[in-house]
């Protein structure tokens, strides 16, 4: 009889169903290691802990004795804070936390560790002691006290995080899922805490309960739909409660009005209100559960009428923006959904053959995403490398994918961080690959429902319909894109032709001034060589010729031959600054002598025509380092410039000065330079010219009516002096520009150059030589 004892039977079957649940843990391929260690734990736990309750219990009924039942009433307790401690753990494995959750830990070791002591007594304290107000403390007592708030910091948190986790989660399969882990840990909390309270039958089986559902939640990848079942049991509930009260209250009504009626039987009137009944319940029950889903998860849609609306919706769009608006707004008009989008798939690898278009053959490279926003939040882009298991799935299978399918599946786990973090952050609960001839273009990419229902199959089997619809749509689309892309590329391509077609006939016009300055130029000295020449030979042959006659005449042909001289070292030089060879003296330089002699080169022209040439503010300015031939070929092929663009009797100022110039980086000192003006009272330049006149032989006008002489009113050279300046100026780390408010050969409004030179170079040469 003793054996009959119902606390001990509960206790046997219990620890058989931990024996099974153990089982399946050991046996199952879904779990990882780690899962499996807890798991398995928590069984061994809880069996050990069964076990010292069914002793106690044998001891307690006489069928052994001889037990010291204060050590087995101990391990109970050591059992259940061994569970509590592995569940909290286990549901860290479950959230994927990777850290150990050591606030908690440190919290709730400290008082299982101060109760452990207290328990086990192992420096001896008192079995009671008094602290405060007279109180009596029992010893075991405290121990027991602390060591169920340890249990309770370690539940605590179990709880804590679990509801974290769900607030955190907006996928209803994830919910669903953490619905199941939420009960698990009610039931763990519940039982272990009436097992603390000694009582055995109820807590045992909340306690199988508990470790029975978590090993299911971790195991089972499709879990039954909570949310479902509770709209079922809703509406049966319903129903039971409609069909009792239409029995009863036909039936009394029924009482009421036909009993004084001849023949009544009111076993007759209960089977025909029976059979109404039974007519009535299957539209009834559709009629309660269309009511409930409307009240619980909004409209529902009917998938033909959604079918062809999308299919004459989306026939005619080419426009991208416009299809995915389309697209996931009729998705949305159906579902009522939060967001989505229509990402297109382009393949960015080896070049696809015909043998490389089976969803079977092997790639490298990686496929891009670009998500297409339809409706609600913006998508971030994406790449997915084309070994990825996501792209296998997606290529092989045909079939919509849902996040929870990659958060769970095993296929899933070799997914690589970075993929799975840009999966994450899209917050899609659907993925519906679009396919053409055989190739993933594209996906539909739904966000959950706002209702929180998850897609149901005849959903996701509508969704995956609306996809192979959209596959011609997108196609079109895509194509239509590329037309644009490959217009606006060629619109480009044909601006920067017409760019290269301008300049192309500039240069051409250049190269044709050119052989026109080079001919016209050389030509005048050449004609002057060649005819003095004659006229030599000619006195020479007819008259005695005087010495006077000869060295003038032979002074003409000087002049003429250093002409041409002139033109070809300018043409050489321009030549030797583009390669880059023109050799540069480093030496200080005294920029009034400079200017001075450049003056004094031209004093014979300037008093021909005229001009009044002053300098100001020259002679004031510090030496800089450079080369003083060069810097004087500058300013005298600037002055002579000026001479022949001003009119007779016109005038040319020369203006000195310091300047600073700050180069917006507060960190560096300001750079100093001299600027040195050259203005004249001229013909000035037209604002376009400004840049042009430093372009090797450019040569404002028509080169041809230009007169040649390097003093005559706008007499013009090979269009080469500036080139040279600039070269020579910018050699020296400085710059030079020209500034005149146009061309105006009647007003003369005159032009004025810059000649820019750095300071800095100067002192730090300087303090380099004396280092030196
Ligand atoms: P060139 O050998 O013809 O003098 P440059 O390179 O020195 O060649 O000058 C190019 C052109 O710039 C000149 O032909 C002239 O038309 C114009 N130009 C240069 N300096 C002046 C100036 N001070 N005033 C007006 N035009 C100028």
């Amino acid at each position: 009889m003793q054996f009959a004892d119902p606390a001990l039977i509960v206790l046997f079957l219990v620890e058989i169903g931990h024996l099974i649940t153990l089982y399946a843990v050991l046996r199952s391929r879904r779990l990882n290691e780690h899962a499996v260690r807890l798991l398995g734990g928590l069984c061994l736990a809880a069996l050990g802990w069964g076990v010292s309750q069914m002793l106690l219990r044998m001891q307690l009924v006489g069928i052994v004795n001889n037990l010291d039942a204060y050590v087995l009433s101990r391990y109970g307790v050591y059992g259940l804070l061994i569970m509590a401690v592995l569940f909290f753990q286990l549901t860290r494995c479950y959230e994927r936390k990777e850290d150990y959750g050591l606030k908690w830990w440190g919290i709730g070791a400290a008082f299982l560790l101060v109760g452990l002591l207290l328990y086990l007594n192992p420096f001896s304290w008192p079995d009671t002691f008094l602290p405060l107000g007279g109180y009596v403390f029992v010893r075991w007592l405290v121990a027991f006290g602390v060591l169920v708030i340890g249990w309770g910091v370690f539940s605590i948190a179990s709880i804590r995080s679990t509801i974290i986790t769900y607030r955190r989660t907006s996928s209803p399969l994830h919910r669903n899922r953490n619905k199941y882990w939420a009960l698990a840990v009610i039931l763990a909390v519940s039982s272990q805490g009436l097992l603390l309270g000694q009582k055995i039958i109820i807590g045992s089986l909340l306690q199988l309960l508990f470790i029975a559902i978590a090993t299911c939640t971790l195991l089972t990848y499709a879990l039954p739909d909570l949310r479902l079942a509770a709209r079922r049991t809703v509406s049966y509930l319903i129903m039971t409660i409609l069909t009792t009260c239409i029995y009863t209250g036909g039936y009394f009504a029924a009482q009421a009005f036909f009993q004084s009626e001849p023949g009544y039987n009111p076993i007759t009137a209960g089977v025909i209100l029976a059979l109404a009944l039974a007519t009535l319940f299957n539209p009834l029950l559709n009629l309660v559960q269309r009511f409930i889903n409307r009240v619980i998860s909004g409209s529902r849609y009917d998938p033909n009428q959604t079918l062809s609306e999308y299919s004459l919706s989306i026939s005619n769009i080419l426009d991208m923006e416009l299809l995915a608006t389309v697209v996931v707004g009729l998705i949305s008009e159906a579902m009522e959904i939060t967001h989505g989008a229509l990402v297109t798939i382009q393949y960015e690898g080896q070049n696809l053959g015909p043998a490389n278009l089976s969803p079977e053959s092997e790639r490298s490279g990686t496929y891009r995403f670009r998500p297409i926003t339809g409706m609600g939040q913006e998508l971030p882009e994406g790449s997915i490398s084309a070994n990825s298991p996501l792209i296998l799935s997606l290529r092989r299978e045909r079939t919509p994918l849902t996040q929870y399918d990659i958060d769970l599946q095993p296929r899933f786990h070799a997914l690589p961080p970075a993929e799975r973090a840009w999966l994450s952050s899209l917050n899609v609960d659907v993925y519906l690959p679009i396919y053409a001839k055989d190739e993933l273009i594209g996906l539909l990419a739904l966000g959950p429902k706002i209702s929180g229902d998850r897609y149901y199959s005849e959903d996701l089997g509508l969704l995956k319909t609306l996809a192979d619809q959209t596959a011609v749509a997108l196609e079109n689309a895509r194509l239509y894109e590329n037309l644009k892309q490959r217009n606006a590329e060629n619109e480009r391509l044909n601006a920067e032709l017409k760019k290269a077609n301008v300049e192309l006939s500039r240069l051409d016009q250049a190269k044709s001034d050119f052989i026109n300055i080079a001919s016209h130029e050389l030509r005048t000295p050449l004609t002057q060589v060649i005819g003095f020449n004659d006229i030599l030979v000619e006195i020479i042959n007819t008259d005695p010729i005087e010495k006077n006659q000869a060295l003038q005449m032979t002074e003409s042909v000087r002049r003429a031959a250093w002409r041409l001289e002139e033109i070809v070292e300018s043409m050489f030089e321009v030549t030797r600054l583009d390669t880059r060879t023109l050799d540069m003296a480093r030496m200080p330089v005294i920029l009034a002598e400079v200017v001075n002699t450049a003056i004094e080169n031209w004093s014979q022209g300037i008093n021909e025509r005229q001009l009044t040439v002053t300098a100001q503010g020259i002679s004031g300015l510090p030496p800089i380092i450079g080369d003083p031939r060069r810097l004087t070929q500058v300013f005298s092929h600037l002055l002579q410039n000026a001479i022949k663009s001003t009119p007779n009797g016109g005038q040319i100022r020369i203006i000195g000065q310091m300047v600073d110039s700050s180069n917006g980086n507060g960190n560096q000192p300001s750079q100093r330079y001299v600027d040195i003006t050259v203005e004249d009272t001229g013909i000035g330049i037209a604002a376009e010219e400004l840049e042009r006149i430093f372009e090797k032989f450019y040569r404002v006008g028509n080169v041809l009516l230009h007169s040649t002489g390097s003093t005559k009113f706008k007499g013009a050279g090979p269009g080469l002096g500036l080139t040279i300046a600039r070269g020579i100026i910018e050699t020296h780390g400085g710059r030079i520009w020209a500034e005149s408010p146009g061309y105006d050969e009647e007003n003369c409004p005159g032009t004025k150059f810059h000649v820019l030179l750095p300071l800095n170079s100067v002192e730090e040469e300087n303090t380099q030589l004396q280092q030196a």
